[in-house]
Order: structure tokens, then sequence, then C-alpha cells
């Protein structure tokens, strides 16, 4: 995307900025949380820099001189090369020339007095603007979410192409991260989570040195990222034959995961769709071994809004993006789990995880 292009992808990020600081009272904002800088700028180091706001003005990467060459290359808002941060804002709005706000879930409470101190008022505080309005996806944020999902299925293919008994999950998971590599991805979405047999039973399992034995379940969590934004996806395979209980639970987790992405529409809440999984597991007696909430919101980082989950009464609308993820869980026995990555559309949904679902023995 070029400068030009960019300008048109912000313009109202800006708009809706501006009309936020107004209602703060505020005449420019310092952006600091990484997700949010990326957001205005494209810059890919966004733990490096911040976007100082300046309504009727623009907006201004400040980063500093190790980043020159990069920024130049891929930020598509004017760049500032600064010593500090703060001392750049500080020279431009100290002494009454105009109030400042800042991100008040990021910026900490010793950088906000400095601030204060310095610039002779107390910053304001931003509103929710920056969540409402990456809860919508642009047409380019999708297509780097498509990207970033397609990805993430040529690694799975990739994994079970060596996944065998004697395997330990470290080496799965190494197949499932160089694949998303070499095709592109900026790095995995998250810590890569290869979890079998009895490790099933942790939602977060990691991979770990355990190898991988004939008769098991093992879950894959994963996923790449593309131009910042994270795709996640989770397959549960058998490692040849299982038993009797392990096929009971992937036929149920897996009629829970279909029922609940086919309810993903417009119009419906976070709760709604959470409860049509919920109430499929509890027809097979598995409500109690379901202990997560059904899935998140996805983007610029891994988990924000929309959440699906008992406690949601969001509203799901076109351009949402969230995963649908039920999972069961059992201790000392194992566990699974299979995830989608979904887009909410005007009719409906529309899928990006590719990768087969139907039970699969390898
Ligand atoms: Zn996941
Ligand atoms: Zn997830």
């Amino acid at each position: 995307m070029n400068t030009a292009a960019w300008r048109t992808e912000i313009a109202p990020r800006l708009e809706a900025l501006a009309r936020s600081l107004e209602t703060a009272g505020a005449d420019a904002l310092l952006v600091t949380k990484p997700a949010n800088v990326r957001y205005l700028s494209r810059f890919s180091a966004p733990d490096d820099g911040a976007v100082l706001v300046v309504p009727g003005v623009g907006a201004t990467l400040l980063t500093d001189s190790r980043y020159a060459a990069q920024a130049a290359d891929e930020v598509g808002i004017p760049v500032e090369i600064v010593a500090g941060i703060d001392d750049a804002v500080v020279a431009r709005l100290a002494g009454g020339r105009g109030r400042l706000a800042v991100e008040g879930d990021h910026v900490t409470v010793s950088r906000y007095r400095s601030l204060a101190e310095r610039l002779g008022h107390e910053p304001a505080l931003l509103g929710p603007v920056f969540s409402e309005l990456r809860v919508i996806k642009s047409e380019s944020e999708l297509a780097a979410l498509r990207r970033a999902a397609h990805l993430t299925d040529l690694a799975f293919t990739a994994a079970t192409e060596v996944m065998a008994p004697g395997v330990s999950e470290v080496t799965v998971a190494l197949v499932l991260e160089r694949t998303m590599r070499q095709h592109g991805a900026d790095g995995p979405a998250f810590s890569t989570i290869v979890a079998s047999g009895v490790r099933g039973a942790m939602p977060h399992g990691v991979a770990s040195n355990k190898p991988l034995a004939a008769g098991e379940l093992v879950t894959l969590d994963f996923g790449a990222v593309v131009d910042g934004y994270h795709a996640d996806m989770t397959r549960t395979v058998a490692i040849g034959q299982v038993g009797a209980e392990e096929r009971r639970l992937y036929d149920a987790v897996l009629e829970a995961q279909e029922a609940a992405l086919g309810a993903v529409a417009p119009g419906r809440t976070g709760r709604e769709v959470d409860q049509v999984a919920r109430d499929v597991l509890a027809k097979h007696g598995l409500e109690q071994q379901f202990t997560h909430s059904l899935g998140h919101g996805t983007g610029l980082v891994i988990h924000e809004e929309p959440r699906l989950s008992q406690k949601s009464d969001t509203v799901l609308r076109p351009g949402m993006v969230v995963t649908v993820e039920p999972g069961v869980y059992r201790a000392g026995f194992t566990g699974l789990r299979i995830e989608d990555l979904v887009v909410v559309t005007e009719s409906g949904s529309e899928v990006l995880s590719k990768s087969p679902k139907a039970f699969l023995a390898l």
C-alpha cells in the first residue's frame, strides 16, 4: 500500500480520534500503545515509537535514529527522528500551547506524572475510541488476516507430514513456525501450543520435549502474523488408533464447533454464540469440561474485542473477526480443542481457516 492509499486508509481513524479529543477537551494525542501506533503508522517496531496526532495538522510518527531507514521504508505518515519521544512532545506543547491526551490504559503512572509536571497540565485520558475502531476490520486488514490464515493452513499440512510416535512436541512446533516463516509470516502469533496425551488437558500447553505416542490425541494451536495481523487456529489429531472415549470427545467438540460457527452472524451477541457451543456439549454431558469462553477477536493483537463468552453483550457486526474454539479438558486423561478464524459478513460469516476438521489419525 503506497502512502496515498495509507492516508485514505487512516482518514476515518484520524476523524474518529479528532472527535474523541474534542470530547476530552484536548488538542493533541500521544499514542504509545504499540498496536495503536502500528494502526496509525504501519511501523513494524511500534514498541520503539509513538504517534502524535494533532487534529487539523495530522499524525506524525516519532521514533529514534536506529529506525530512520526502516521508518522511511514502511511508515505511511510523516516521520520525525527524535532523541526522546516525551521531550519532543513537551517541546511542542509546554507553556500553554495546547492540552495533551494520552491512552489511560497504557501510559504508566510515572510517565503520566512526569508529562504532567513538564507540560504544566494534567494530560486528558482518551476514551475507548481505538478499540471501537479496531473491532471492525477494513478490507486491507481482512486481506492481511486472510493471508495469515492461509499460512497457518500451510503449516498445519506440513506438521501432519512429520507427526509420528517418538517425534517431540517441540519438533512439531518448529515445523509449524518454520513453515509459516518460510512462506512470509512475520512470525508466530503466540507461543505455539502442541499438547499431546495427558498434556492436552492444559488449554495452554506450550510445546514441550515430550515425544508423541501412539494412541494419543495431539492439540496444535498456533497462528501466523502477517503485516502485524494475527491468525489463530487449533486442530486436534490422533496418533494412530485412539480409544472410544477420545473419539467420542472429538465428535462432540466438532459438533459444538460447527454449530457455533453456523451461529456467527450480524445481530447475534457474543453470549448467544457461546451458548450454542455450550448447549451441544451439555447434550453430551461435557459442559463442565468446557472451561473457557468460546472465542475472541484478533487483529493487531492476538486477543482483542469482541469476545464470544457468557459475559459478552457485544452485538456482532460485519467486519468483526472472531475465533470459534470450543474444547474439553479432562485432567489426567486428555483434552482437545478445534478452532477456526471467522469474519462476520453482511449475510453471515466467512471462515478463513481452511484446514480439514474431519477426525484425522496419523
Ligand atoms: Zn488458538
Ligand atoms: Zn484463540
